[in-house]
């Protein structure tokens, strides 16, 4: 249950407090229960906890007083009724599409979605007969208008990330929630890019929030861990009921990273966004460089939707150098301090080239009607000193000049 003592108070206090349960100890910061299984007094004490009759700890696949300071402390941040932790972002998704859907259902997602998600939509759950139909995001004023028509009589959940990855394609949420909810569907969120810290989707009508704990809420490249926050109680405990029997949970030990990462989450976030928009900028004005892909940037096709759902723009932009393949890797190789990885969400700046990494399984066509062209270079800005990050960044784009 989130902590209804903390609904008073204002984001940044309930990062640094919200969750926390002090043992008998009285110890300041979080304990970690490293533990599998919980000790009863007495074998009737244990026969009411098996039963369901008195609350309290059995086993750590279903409770952990850690996992659950992380959850209640997210729950809050995300003004959701429950968290749900789980081992990963994807274990996220999958337990929430196994809580939710049954075979001969259908979904409608994204097709500007996290490459993983696609996969498990399309070759995973189409095994057990759930179907998703793609739709791009285009045009947030006319998307849920396409949308629409992909909904079926069978159709139960609509699925979106926004900002979406690489492209920063926003989609208008209360207009995604309007549709789900007029054809009785879920509204499913994937918040990974811009964090509660930024966007809270289910005050926008969303229905359930996902989480990948490995990007910002970690935010430090620590380790892997994901959730799902629900505004629906019921709904909660159809996820938790598959999450304790199937087991896809959070580990003790990556909870109590991650609830400390939230501590710092809004400052970092700041951080994050104020970094990326000023290399925005700067990239925009590079003659080397033909396009800039940011919502903080007015140029930016969504920039005004981006502007009414979101406290910020986040820390991530897409640049499309000219020269192609070559031009875009000569940028990422001539980078010494940022480093050439697909994740992002970290304190240190990954550089990446979506269209032979993350999305390098598309068909040549599947890239092209994605806008994910060979020039595209992905920059995840953490928090280095800018300069820095410039001088990085300057050097390579120098030698595409010079190599022509
Ligand atoms: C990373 C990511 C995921 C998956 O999270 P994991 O923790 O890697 O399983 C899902 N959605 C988005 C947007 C992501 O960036």
């Amino acid at each position: 249950m989130a902590d209804v003592s903390f609904r008073e108070y204002a984001f940044q206090t309930r990062a640094v407090r919200a969750g926390q349960v002090r043992t008998p100890e009285g110890e300041h910061n979080e304990p970690i229960f490293m533990t599998s299984s919980y000790v009863f007094d007495n074998a009737r004490q244990a026969a009411a906890r098996f039963a369901y009759e008195e609350p309290g700890n059995v086993y750590s696949r279903f409770t952990n007083p850690t996992v659950r300071t992380f959850e209640d402390r997210l729950a809050s941040l995300e003004g959701g009724e429950r968290c749900i932790a789980t081992a990963s972002g994807m274990s996220a998704i999958l337990t929430t599409c196994l809580a939710l859907l049954k075979s001969g259902d259908h979904i409608v997602a994204s097709r500007n979605l996290f490459g993983a998600s696609v996969n498990l939509f399309s070759n995973i759950l189409g095994r057990f007969d759930i179907e998703t139909t793609f739709v791009s995001l285009v045009d947030p004023s006319t998307d849920a208008e396409y949308w629409r028509r992909a909904i079926r009589k069978n159709t139960r959940m609509l699925f979106l990330e926004t900002p979406a990855n690489p492209l920063t394609e926003i989609a208008d949420i209360p207009s995604m929630a309007t549709l789900a909810q007029t054809h009785n569907s879920l509204l499913v969120v994937d918040n990974c890019m811009c964090t509660p810290a930024l966007q809270q989707p289910l005050s926008l009508g969303a229905d359930i929030v996902i989480h990948s704990g490995t990007k910002y809420l970690d935010g430090q490249g620590r380790c892997l861990g994901g959730a799902v926050v629900t505004r629906d109680p019921t709904v909660a405990d159809e996820i938790y009921g598959v999450l304790r029997t199937a087991g896809p949970c959070m580990s003790p030990f990556n909870a109590w990273l991650i609830a400390k990462g939230l501590e710092t989450l809004h400052l970092r976030m700041q951080a994050h966004c104020a970094g990326a928009f000023e290399l925005a900028r700067w990239l925009e004005r590079k003659p080397q460089v033909n396009r800039v892909h940011y919502p903080g940037l007015e140029s930016h096709p969504h920039h005004e939707t981006a502007a009414r759902q979101q406290s910020g723009f986040g820390g991530i932009l897409a640049f499309e150098v000219a020269g192609g393949r070559e031009a875009a890797w000569a940028v990422i190789d001539a980078t010494q301090l940022i480093s050439v990885t697909a994740n992002f969400g970290d304190v240190k700046s990954t550089i990446t080239h979506p269209a032979t990494t993350t999305h390098g399984r598309l068909t040549p066509e599947q890239r092209v009607e994605a806008g994910i062209g060979e020039g595209l270079v992905r920059l995840a800005v953490g928090l280095e000193d800018l300069e820095d990050i410039k001088r990085d960044l300057q050097r390579g784009l120098e030698a595409i000049s010079n190599g022509r």
